[in-house]
């Protein structure tokens, strides 16, 4: 068990003692668990399997069909390690009904042990038909003759460093101590099935109960804990809509006049707002003019003008007479922001005396030093970096606005931090204030969804683009085809253009054959010739060394930009008309559509390659082809976010977007409506009345994650 504190799910999170800091004195097992989210016995009981796994029955191989799942005994007739095309060890077995071959990628020494000629072994894995004859690629092996369990065993899913048995085991141990008392008001849910049967039902399923059953989701057991969920992700929402509500933020008094920053801000940009930007300029000023602190996400595709909205809403907030600070999650593209921004805004803030501050953790300590005191003086009227920016240490005069550009990469913690930000100094001394908060996201959520789910968020949606973009072109092309797309890399380097081309990942890794950046960096120097400037960006790289390329690339002075996918947000240069993608089937779709957003800035025609490998099976999975095919079939970020959806399901898409808010395990929005209607119209029922009963439902769900995040 973890050596922190296990508290009763009676007491709240706030009384329990803290987990200790990460890594220190915790073993590797405990580690494994925390990063999970397994820390208190309830955290345990709540984990619940994925799937379930028949190991009842040894079957004979004569018996089972290509596709089952399935355990025989056999012995082992050979054994060896061959090099190619790859490394792997192959073994063949016999079960007295037939054979089969066992492949595995990798593995450890004494795997080589187990399956020495002449032993008996179980196996369980998946039957393959195939040219060779049949096999089971990645099959578990354990001794043969031990007792076969009774019952359906659980599955849970774990990371690296936690082997499976080990984890049943916590979850076990976790869920015997677990105090599983109602939380849910009697009066509000039949009590067909409680918790702690729907739990125990779950986790260690009977001998009775089928494979079936327990994958059926609209099961009584299932459907309680869905509930639960949903109810409590609803009490969290509307708990902080309420406290919202009680909070206040500085009002800031709209400034039309001619010389305002904002209408001087106007007059030097190089175009016109679109309707959508001017639309939700007007939504964000109606909310800074109030004393509820604002709470707004500003979504827009990739390249619809998101920025020029930030600096307008930084220009009212400060003809206000406040600060603004705007954050970003990498310092490149923190840079970015701070590069248009001081070219807009800079010399009409230096006429008032004021100026923008640049703030991130790899700055030299004299520079962060002048920053902070012109933050904490209010000279810096605009503070832009990282979540240096929301350090402890930084203290600003008066901030009434703080921006959060792709907000889905931070985490709740980071937005915490910004809460008392605006009180302590603020002139008109009225106690603590709540500075306004605006989010920016080009990962769309769709507005249904965005409504049913966040209780607590304002949407203003740019669904316009800028006039005068070419839509970018997009092309699926198989991997052996590379050096066609090295063709069409010369053809756009011969107009003068600029070629983005992404990696998945940064090093030659044997479970996982990518080519890494660095050999395709040197692939493409060779392939391009020596006139061409090939430029690496990773993100193992020191900071500067990276803003020293993007600032290369940015310049022209690179031709071709090879990269991991720290380009993937914010990135723009506009004379950048190719993107290729490699191994385009291992990204996700919204990440995808970032990327091809870095290109298609300008007026030229621009494309899109999307370099695609099928795996060991010798095709593209499923999913991966309807990522690819969607993103062939449309530019529009809208239509993307609802392909996203339908692919992946709302719990994971509301997951992959909102890393900082509770996830859903188990409930799917798109089909337990039901139960979230149910939740929605409880949880303010449930708050007024059982107070108590709903924080020990809030900390029980969600107590251990508010904890991580925080950390
Ligand atoms: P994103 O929403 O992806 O952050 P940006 O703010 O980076 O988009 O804007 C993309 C590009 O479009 C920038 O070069 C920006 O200057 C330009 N842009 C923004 N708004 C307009 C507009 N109304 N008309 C023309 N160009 C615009
Ligand atoms: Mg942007």
């Amino acid at each position: 068990m973890p050596a922190a504190a296990s508290p009763s799910p009676q007491q709240k999170s706030s009384s329990a003692s803290p987990p200790a800091a990460p890594g220190s004195g915790l073993s590797a097992t405990q580690r494994a668990l925390r990063k999970l989210g397994l820390v208190r016995d309830i955290d345990f009981a709540l984990y619940l399997p994925m799937r379930y796994e028949d190991e009842t029955q040894i079957v004979k191989l004569a018996d089972a069909h290509d596709g089952d799942v399935a355990q025989i005994e056999a012995v082992v007739r050979s054994c060896e390690v061959v090099y190619r095309p790859r490394r792997q060890l192959i073994a063949t077995v016999d079960d007295g009904s037939d054979t089969c071959q066992l492949r595995f990628f990798n593995f450890y020494p004494s795997l080589h042990k187990q399956l020495a000629p002449g032993s008996r072994v179980r196996i369980r894995g998946e039957l393959k038909g195939g040219f060779l004859g049949r096999q089971m690629l990645h099959p578990t092996i354990k001794a043969a003759g031990t007792d076969l369990p009774e019952a359906l065993t659980p599955v849970y899913s774990t990371i690296s460093g936690l082997a499976q048995p080990a984890l049943r085991r916590e979850v076990r141990a976790g869920l015997a101590r677990s105090i599983l008392d109602e939380t849910i008001p009697l009066d509000a849910w039949q009590p067909q099935w409680s918790l702690r049967q729907s739990l125990h039902f779950l986790h260690y399923p009977t001998p009775d109960v089928a494979m079936a059953t327990l994958e059926d989701r609209s099961h009584p057991a299932w459907q309680r804990v869905k509930a639960e969920e949903l109810l409590a992700q609803q009490l969290s929402q509307q708990q902080a809509r309420h406290e919202r509500a009680s909070q206040r933020a500085p009002a800031l008094r709209p400034n039309v006049s001619p010389g305002s920053l904002s209408e001087q801000l106007l007059a030097v940009l190089p175009f016109a707002l679109t309707g959508a930007q001017r639309r939700a300029v007007e939504e964000i000023g109606r909310d800074l003019g109030r004393e509820l602190p604002m709470h707004r996400l500003l979504q827009g595709d990739v390249g619809s003008g998101k920025t020029v909205v930030a600096a307008l809403a930084a220009a009212l907030t400060i003809d206000a007479g406040h600060q603004c600070a705007l954050m970003a999650p990498t310092e490149i593209l923190a840079a970015q922001h701070f590069g248009k921004l001081v070219q807009w805004l800079d010399p009409l803030l230096a006429e008032r005396g004021l100026r923008v501050a640049w703030l991130t953790g790899s700055q030299k300590k004299s520079e962060r030093e002048v920053m902070t005191a012109a933050v904490e003086s209010g000279e810096a009227a605009l503070v832009i970096g990282t979540h240096a920016v929301i350090s402890e240490k930084v203290r600003f005069a008066r901030l009434a606005l703080a921006i959060i550009d792709e907000q889905h990469r931070f985490g709740v913690a980071q937005r915490l931090a910004l809460r008392g930000k605006a009180g302590g100094l603020n002139p008109e001394g009225k106690g603590a204030l709540e500075p306004h908060l605006l989010m920016m996201s080009a990962t769309p959520i769709p507005r249904t969804l965005a409504m049913s789910y966040y209780a607590d968020l304002d949407v203003s949606t740019l669904d316009e683009l800028p006039p005068g973009r070419t839509p970018v072109v997009t092309k699926l092309v198989a991997d052996h085809r590379r050096d066609e797309v090295i063709d069409r890399i010369q053809a756009q380097l011969s107009q003068g253009r600029q070629v983005y081309w992404v990696c998945p990942l940064i090093e030659e890794s044997e479970a996982v054959d990518l080519r890494n950046a660095t050999a395709t960096r040197d692939e493409l120097a060779d392939a391009l010739g020596d006139a061409v400037g090939v430029g690496l960006l990773h993100s193992r790289m020191p900071t500067a060394e990276k803003q020293d390329v993007m600032a290369q690339f940015s310049a022209g002075r690179l031709d071709v930009l090879v990269s991991t996918t720290v380009i993937e947000v914010g990135v723009d240069v506009p004379n950048a008309s190719l993107m290729v993608i490699e191994h385009a089937e291992r990204f996700g779709l919204s990440q995808l559509h970032q990327l091809r957003g870095r290109v298609g800035r300008g007026a030229a025609a621009s494309a899109c390659v999307l370099l695609y490998a099928p795996g060991e099976s010798g095709r593209v999975g499923e999913a991966a082809r309807a990522r690819l095919r969607a993103m062939a079939e449309t530019a529009d970020g809208f239509e993307i976010a609802r392909r996203d959806l339908e692919i992946r399901g709302p719990g994971e898409f509301l997951g992959a977007r909102q890393s900082g808010a509770p996830l859903l395990r188990f409930a799917d929005l798109a089909t337990d409506t039901r139960l979230l209607d149910w939740a929605r119209e409880l949880a303010p029922r449930m708050l007024q009345a059982h107070p108590e009963l709903a924080q020990r439902h809030i900390d029980r769900w969600l107590g251990t994650r508010s904890e991580y995040l925080r950390a």
